[in-house]
Protein backbone atom coordinates (compact mmCIF):
# COMPACT_ATOMS: atom_id res chain seq x y z
CA UNK A 1 0.00 0.00 0.00
CA UNK A 2 1.54 3.20 -1.04
CA UNK A 3 3.02 5.13 2.40
CA UNK A 4 2.14 3.71 5.26
CA UNK A 5 3.02 6.39 7.23
CA UNK A 6 -0.79 7.77 5.35
CA UNK A 7 -2.38 4.76 5.23
CA UNK A 8 -5.09 5.98 7.31
CA UNK A 9 -5.18 8.94 5.24
CA UNK A 10 -4.84 7.11 1.72
CA UNK A 11 -6.39 4.02 0.13
CA UNK A 12 -7.70 2.41 -2.72
CA UNK A 13 -10.49 3.56 -4.59
CA UNK A 14 -11.03 -0.08 -5.83
CA UNK A 15 -9.01 -2.91 -3.70
CA UNK A 16 -6.93 -5.16 -5.72
CA UNK A 17 -6.10 -3.55 -9.16
CA UNK A 18 -2.56 -2.13 -8.20
CA UNK A 19 -0.37 -2.24 -5.26
CA UNK A 20 2.57 -1.02 -3.94
CA UNK A 21 6.05 -1.72 -2.96
CA UNK A 22 8.15 -0.65 -0.25
CA UNK A 23 9.83 2.04 -1.99
CA UNK A 24 6.27 3.41 -2.88
CA UNK A 25 6.24 2.40 -6.43
CA UNK A 26 3.14 1.62 -7.71
CA UNK A 27 2.56 -1.81 -10.29
CA UNK A 28 -1.27 -3.17 -11.38
CA UNK A 29 -2.05 -6.66 -10.90
CA UNK A 30 -3.18 -8.88 -13.61
CA UNK A 31 -4.60 -12.14 -13.69
CA UNK A 32 -2.32 -14.72 -16.01
CA UNK A 33 -3.63 -17.91 -17.04
CA UNK A 34 -1.91 -20.84 -15.52
CA UNK A 35 -2.39 -23.19 -18.54
CA UNK A 36 -1.60 -20.81 -21.90
CA UNK A 37 -0.26 -17.77 -19.57
CA UNK A 38 -2.61 -15.06 -21.17
CA UNK A 39 -2.63 -11.73 -19.06
CA UNK A 40 -6.04 -10.08 -17.90
CA UNK A 41 -6.44 -6.97 -16.23
CA UNK A 42 -8.61 -6.18 -14.13
CA UNK A 43 -7.77 -9.32 -12.31
CA UNK A 44 -9.78 -12.05 -12.42
CA UNK A 45 -9.40 -15.52 -10.54
CA UNK A 46 -11.29 -17.63 -13.56
CA UNK A 47 -11.96 -17.65 -16.81
CA UNK A 48 -9.14 -17.47 -19.26
CA UNK A 49 -9.61 -14.28 -21.86
CA UNK A 50 -8.07 -16.30 -24.65
CA UNK A 51 -10.42 -18.00 -26.73
CA UNK A 52 -8.63 -20.74 -28.08
CA UNK A 53 -7.98 -21.72 -23.97
CA UNK A 54 -10.02 -24.02 -21.67
CA UNK A 55 -8.56 -22.57 -19.04
CA UNK A 56 -10.08 -21.47 -15.60
CA UNK A 57 -7.38 -20.44 -13.71
CA UNK A 58 -6.30 -17.17 -13.23
CA UNK A 59 -2.91 -16.47 -10.43
CA UNK A 60 -2.74 -12.82 -9.58
CA UNK A 61 0.63 -11.38 -11.07
CA UNK A 62 2.80 -8.16 -10.93
CA UNK A 63 2.43 -6.55 -14.27
CA UNK A 64 5.07 -4.17 -15.65
CA UNK A 65 5.09 -0.45 -14.38
CA UNK A 66 5.50 0.98 -18.17
CA UNK A 67 4.46 0.85 -21.79
CA UNK A 68 3.79 2.55 -24.62
CA UNK A 69 0.86 4.87 -25.89
CA UNK A 70 -1.16 2.74 -28.04
CA UNK A 71 -4.17 4.90 -28.15
CA UNK A 72 -5.79 7.88 -26.47
CA UNK A 73 -8.11 10.72 -26.01
CA UNK A 74 -9.28 13.60 -23.94
CA UNK A 75 -12.72 13.45 -21.57
CA UNK A 76 -14.19 16.93 -21.81
CA UNK A 77 -17.46 15.90 -19.97
CA UNK A 78 -17.88 15.17 -16.38
CA UNK A 79 -18.79 11.61 -16.25
CA UNK A 80 -22.41 10.84 -14.43
CA UNK A 81 -22.88 10.36 -11.23
CA UNK A 82 -22.25 7.50 -9.69
CA UNK A 83 -18.72 8.11 -10.75
CA UNK A 84 -17.32 11.04 -8.80
CA UNK A 85 -15.66 14.04 -10.37
CA UNK A 86 -14.08 17.36 -9.28
CA UNK A 87 -16.56 20.00 -9.03
CA UNK A 88 -15.83 22.19 -10.97
CA UNK A 89 -14.83 19.59 -13.97
CA UNK A 90 -11.47 19.62 -15.33
CA UNK A 91 -10.21 17.99 -19.38
CA UNK A 92 -7.86 14.78 -18.25
CA UNK A 93 -6.76 12.43 -20.76
CA UNK A 94 -7.22 8.70 -20.47
CA UNK A 95 -4.66 6.37 -22.66
CA UNK A 96 -4.53 3.11 -23.41
CA UNK A 97 -0.96 1.75 -22.77
CA UNK A 98 0.45 -1.43 -24.03
CA UNK A 99 2.51 -3.42 -21.71
CA UNK A 100 5.34 -5.25 -23.72
CA UNK A 101 5.70 -7.88 -21.78
CA UNK A 102 3.00 -9.01 -21.38
CA UNK A 103 0.86 -7.99 -24.21
CA UNK A 104 -2.32 -5.78 -23.05
CA UNK A 105 -3.59 -2.92 -23.26
CA UNK A 106 -4.74 -0.98 -19.96
CA UNK A 107 -7.02 1.72 -20.66
CA UNK A 108 -6.01 4.65 -17.51
CA UNK A 109 -6.45 8.31 -16.80
CA UNK A 110 -3.63 10.24 -17.18
CA UNK A 111 -2.42 12.19 -14.32
CA UNK A 112 -3.13 15.99 -13.92
CA UNK A 113 -1.30 18.45 -16.27
CA UNK A 114 -0.90 16.22 -19.37
CA UNK A 115 -3.62 16.15 -21.37
CA UNK A 116 -4.09 14.94 -25.31
CA UNK A 117 -1.85 17.09 -27.13
CA UNK A 118 0.88 16.39 -24.80
CA UNK A 119 0.64 12.44 -26.00
CA UNK A 120 1.87 10.45 -29.04
CA UNK A 121 1.33 7.23 -29.53
CA UNK A 122 4.41 4.72 -29.28
CA UNK A 123 5.18 7.36 -26.13
CA UNK A 124 6.72 5.81 -23.13
CA UNK A 125 4.60 5.78 -19.93
CA UNK A 126 5.26 4.94 -16.22
CA UNK A 127 2.66 3.69 -13.71
CA UNK A 128 1.51 5.91 -11.26
CA UNK A 129 -1.06 6.87 -8.69
CA UNK A 130 -3.52 9.94 -8.41
CA UNK A 131 -6.19 10.89 -5.89
CA UNK A 132 -9.58 10.66 -7.29
CA UNK A 133 -12.06 11.73 -4.43
CA UNK A 134 -12.48 11.99 -0.57
CA UNK A 135 -14.64 9.67 0.80
CA UNK A 136 -17.52 10.22 3.42
CA UNK A 137 -14.66 9.41 6.41
CA UNK A 138 -12.61 11.84 5.00
CA UNK A 139 -10.08 9.34 3.16
CA UNK A 140 -8.63 10.45 0.38
CA UNK A 141 -9.18 7.28 -2.62
CA UNK A 142 -6.28 6.80 -5.15
CA UNK A 143 -6.22 5.66 -8.48
CA UNK A 144 -3.45 4.22 -10.45
CA UNK A 145 -3.11 6.44 -13.77
CA UNK A 146 0.10 7.06 -16.43
CA UNK A 147 2.73 9.64 -16.83
CA UNK A 148 4.75 9.95 -19.43
CA UNK A 149 8.37 9.02 -18.91
ZN1 LIG B 1 -5.54 -19.63 -20.88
Amino acid sequence: MPGDTDAATQLPAIEGWWSADESGAPHLIGGKCTKCATYVFPPRANNCPNPACDGDELAQVPLSRRGKVWSYTENRYAPPPPYPSPDPFEPFAVAAVELADEGLIVLGKVVEGTLAADLKVGMEMELTTMPLYTDDDGVERLTYAWRIA
